[in-house]
C-alpha cells in the first residue's frame, strides 16, 4: 500500500511517458503508480542461462551475450529487410538477425557487448532470430535479458517491453514507500515474504523460489482481504436488528392457490428457509440458486407477497430493462388476483411519469416495485421497505447491493443467481450470505434436444419450425449482438425478420423485439407473444434471461459460435418450460476450435452445472469464476479454484482477525487495504 498522495500522482512524472502514452496506458487500467505495482506479469520467460555458442541447440530459444563486430542491412525481397549483426565470443561467431527492424541499425555499433535472446536456427547458417536485445551492462543491471523475464500484457500500442522498463523505473522510485499490510507476527507465522519483497520478486524474480513465494504472499493477502470483507458484511449484518415480518399466512397462500402448479419440493424447501428468515427479527441476506428454468421467480413473487402482507413495501431489481419489464408483466399477472399491482421503475420513464411514481413510492401507496439500478438513485425513496430481491446477482456488485439495502432500514434480502457454482466454492463467496438451492426442475420438463447445424443445412431448420408452428407451438430466433456495432446487430435481426416475412413463412406472424424498442412497444410484441398471436419472435439477445413463453419449443440462435457457453444455456432456457418436446438450433459454422468445443458441450448436455465446468476447462477458471459475475471486488492474482488451499488459510485467519476485532491497532493497515480493495470497486 503506497500513501494516499502517490497512489494518484501523475505517472506523467515518468522517464518515457507523455500524454499519448499515459492515455495508452490508461486503457490497460494502468492509472496510478499502484496501478503498475499490482499488475502483475503475464508469465516469466527464463533468460537466467547465458550460454557459450558452442552449446546452442538448434530450435531452441537461448539467451547469449557477445561482441558486435559487423552491422549490414539485407533484402532479399521486396517487402523484406533483414538487420544481420556478426557477434563474437571467445573466439566464437554467431550472426544475429532482426526481421524489418532496420531503424535498430543505429543502435547496434561494431565493439558494443549485446544480450540477444531468440531461436537458435543451424538450417542455413549458425544465426539466431533475436526476439529481444538488450545492452551488456557491466553492473549487471539487466531487465530485459540475463534473468527471468516478466512478461506482461501489452497492447497494440504497449508492448511488454516498454512495460517492464515503466515497472522497473517505478520500483526504483517507489518501492521502499511500500507499506506492509499484514502485521509481523502473521508475516512470521505464515512465513510470508514482506510486502515489499513480494512486489518486487513478482515483478523482476531473482530466482523461481522466490517467485514462487512472491506469488503466495500476494494470493496470501488479497484473499485474506477478500474474506475480510466478506465477513465484516456478514457481521454487520449479524449486529444489526432486522424486521420480523408477519407469520400470517393468508396472502401468501393464497398465491400458491392461484397459480396453475405446485410447487416442486426442491421449491417448498427454500420458500420455508425463506419464511424463517423473514420471520425472524435478522436481516435475511440469501442466495437462491437454481438453474434456468428452476423456477425462481415464483420464489421470487412469494417473498414479496408476504412482506407486502405484513404491510412493508417490497422492491425487485433486475440487471436489465427487459428482464425488469418481464418481471414487472408477470408479476402483475400472478399478483392480480391478490389485489397486488406493481409499479415499473426504469431509466426510460418520462419526468412526470417518474416523479409520480416516486411521490407514490415516498408515500407507501406503491406497495411492489420491480426496477433496473434506476431503483438505487437518491431520488428514489421508500416509506417502509421490507425486503429487496434482486434477480440474476451476479451482474450487480456489492455496492449495489448494499445501496438498494440501504433504502430501507435494515430490509431482507434475496438474491436470486442462474449462475451454478459448486457449494463450496458459493459458500466462500458468498460469505455473507446463506444459500438456498433449487436443484430440482418442475415435473414434465423433458429436456431440450440441441443440434449445431451449420449454414447450408438451414432449410432443415426451416422444416422443423414450420412443423412445431403447424403443431400450435411458437418459435423464437435469436441473433447474436456485436458489441461494436448495436446498430449493424440490429439491421442484422431486422433483415432476417424481413426475409422471413417475405421469403419464407408469409402464411406465419413474424414479431421482432430489440433492445432500442420503446416499453409500450416491447409490452405489446411481448403481450402478442403470450398469447400466441406470434409465431416467430426474432430478436436480438434481449431475450437473454428470464422471458417466460411456455408454448415456445424452438429457439433458433444464429451465428452461435458468437455466444459463451453460459449464454448459450440461458438461451436454451428459454425454451423447454412446458411439457412438449423442445429442440435447441445452433446455427454456426465455428472456426476456431473453442468455437467447437462449445458447440459440442451444448448438445452433449443440459445440466448447468456440467456446462459451467466445460466452460472452465475451455476458458479457463479466471473466467468464470472471475469475481466480476459474483460481484466481488475483481482479483488481481488470486486464481479462485487454483488458490482454493490459500483461500481456506485466508478464510480461517479472517475469522481469528475478526474475532480479535478489525478495530485494534495492529490491524490498522490491513483493515484499510480491505477497505479500499472492497468498497470503492465497483463492478456492473
Ligand atoms: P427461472 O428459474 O429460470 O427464473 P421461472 O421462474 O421463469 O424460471 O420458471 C420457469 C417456468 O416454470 C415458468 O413457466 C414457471 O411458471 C414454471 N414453473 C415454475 N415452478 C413450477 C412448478 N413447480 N411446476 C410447474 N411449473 C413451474
Ligand atoms: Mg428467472
Amino acid at each position: 500500500m503506497l500513501n494516499g498522495e502517490q497512489k494518484t500522482r501523475d505517472i506523467l512524472s515518468l522517464p518515457g511517458i507523455g500524454k499519448k502514452r499515459q492515455e495508452d496506458l490508461a486503457k490497460l487500467g494502468l492509472k496510478s503508480i499502484e496501478d503498475f505495482l499490482s499488475y502483475i506479469p503475464r508469465r516469466y520467460e527464463d533468460r537466467s542461462q547465458l550460454k557459450p555458442f558452442s552449446q546452442l541447440i538448434n530450435g531452441n530459444v537461448e539467451t547469449i551475450l557477445g561482441t558486435i563486430s559487423k552491422v549490414e542491412i539485407l533484402r532479399p525481397k521486396k517487402y523484406v529487410s533483414i538487420l544481420k549483426v556478426i557477434l563474437h565470443n571467445n573466439s566464437q561467431s554467431i550472426a544475429a538477425v532482426w526481421f524489418n527492424q532496420t531503424f535498430l541499425k543505429n543502435k547496434l555499433k561494431p565493439g558494443m557487448q549485446v544480450i540477444v535472446t531468440g531461436k537458435v536456427d543451424f538450417r542455413y547458417e549458425k544465426q539466431i532470430v533475436v526476439s529481444d536485445y538488450e545492452a551488456y551492462d557491466p553492473d549487471g543491471k539487466q531487465l530485459h535479458t540475463a534473468r527471468i523475464v516478466p512478461v506482461y500484457s501489452g497492447s497494440e500500442q504497449i508492448s511488454s517491453k516498454f512495460l517492464r522498463d515503466v515497472i522497473y523505473n517505478i520500483l526504483e522510485k517507489y518501492l521502499l514507500n511500500v507499506t506492509e499490510t499484514i502485521p509481523e507476527e502473521i508475516i512470521n507465522k505464515y512465513d510470508l515474504l514482506k510486502l515489499e519483497e513480494a512486489i518486487k520478486e513478482i515483478h523482476f524474480p531473482s530466482n523461481w523460489q522466490l517467485l514462487k513465494r512472491a506469488r503466495y504472499r500476494l494470493v496470501f493477502e488479497e484473499l485474506l482481504l477478500l474474506q475480510l470483507g466478506i465477513k465484516n458484511l456478514k457481521k454487520q449484518l449479524i449486529n444489526m436488528v432486522g424486521i420480523s415480518h408477519t407469520k400470517e399466512k393468508k396472502l401468501t397462500d393464497s398465491l400458491l392457490n392461484s397459480i396453475p402448479f405446485s410447487l416442486t419440493q426442491a421449491q417448498v424447501r427454500v420458500v420455508s428457509e425463506i419464511g424463517k428468515d423473514m420471520e425472524e427479527e435478522i436481516v435475511m441476506s440469501r442466495l437462491v440458486q437454481g438453474d434456468v428454468g428452476s423456477g425462481k421467480t415464483i420464489i421470487a413473487a412469494w417473498s414479496l407477497v408476504k412482506a407486502l402482507a405484513g404491510g412493508y413495501q417490497g422492491a425487485l431489481m433486475a440487471p436489465t430493462e427487459i428482464l425488469a419489464e418481464q418481471h414487472y408483466l408477470s408479476l402483475k399477472e400472478m399478483l392480480k388476483p391478490l389485489g397486488i399491482d406493481p409499479v415499473l421503475l426504469t431509466g426510460s420513464l418520462t419526468l412526470s411519469e417518474k416523479r409520480k411514481k416516486l411521490y407514490h413510492i415516498l408515500q407507501g401507496d406503491i406497495k411492489l416495485v420491480i426496477g433496473t439500478h434506476a431503483l438505487i438513485q437518491d431520488e428514489v425513496i421508500f416509506r417502509n421497505l421490507g425486503l429487496v430481491v434482486i434477480d440474476e446477482q451476479h451482474r450487480f456488485g456489492v455496492k449495489q447491493r448494499l445501496a438498494l439495502q440501504e433504502k430501507g432500514l435494515n430490509p431482507d434480502v434475496l438474491v436470486m443467481t442462474a449462475t451454478p457454482i459448486p457449494r463450496s466454492l458459493a459458500l466462500t463467496l458468498y460469505g455473507d450470505m446463506d444459500l438456498s438451492v433449487i436443484d430440482e426442475l418442475p415435473p414434465g420438463r423433458q429436456p431440450v434436444k440441441t443440434y449445431h447445424i451449420m449454414e447450408n443445412m438451414r432449410q432443415k431448420v426451416y422444416n422443423l419450425i414450420n412443423r412445431e408452428i403447424k403443431n400450435g407451438q411458437q418459435v423464437y430466433i435469436v441473433c447474436p449482438l456485436i458489441e461494436e456495432s448495436e446498430k449493424l446487430d440490429l439491421e442484422d435481426a431486422l433483415r432476417l425478420a424481413e426475409n422471413l416475412k417475405t421469403n419464407i413463412f408469409p402464411q406465419f406472424e413474424i414479431g421482432i423485439l430489440h433492445g432500442r424498442m420503446g416499453l409500450e412497444e416491447k409490452e405489446q410484441v411481448m403481450a402478442r407473444l403470450r398469447t400466441g398471436k406470434i409465431a416467430i419472435l426474432v430478436t436480438t439477445t434481449v431475450i437473454e434471461v428470464g422471458v417466460n413463453v411456455p408454448n415456445a419449443t424452438v429457439i433458433v440462435v444464429e451465428n452461435a459460435e458468437r455466444f459463451g457457453l453460459a449464454q448459450l444455456h440461458q438461451l436454451r432456457g428459454r425454451v423447454g418450460r412446458g411439457d412438449k418436446q423442445a429442440y435447441c438450433i445452433l446455427i454456426s459454422d465455428p472456426k476456431t476450435e473453442e468455437g467447437k468445443a462449445r458447440m459440442e458441450v451444448m448438445t452433449q448436455s443440459g445440466d448447468g452445472f456440467y456446462i459451467a465446468e466445460q466452460d472452465l476447462k475451455i476458458r479457463g477458471p479466471g473466467e468464470i469464476f472471475g469475481t466480476r459475475q459474483h460481484g466481488l471486488p475483481d482479483l488481481k492474482i488470486a486464481d479462485l479454484v487454483e488458490d482454493r488451499l490459500i483461500l481456506e488459510e485466508a478464510k480461517n485467519l479472517a475469522e481469528q482477525i475478526l474475532n480479535e476485532g478489525l478495530d485494534i491497532p495492529k490491524y490498522q493497515k490491513l483493515k484499510e487495504a480491505m477497505q479500499i480493495k472492497f468498497y470503492k470497486h465497483s463492478s456492473s
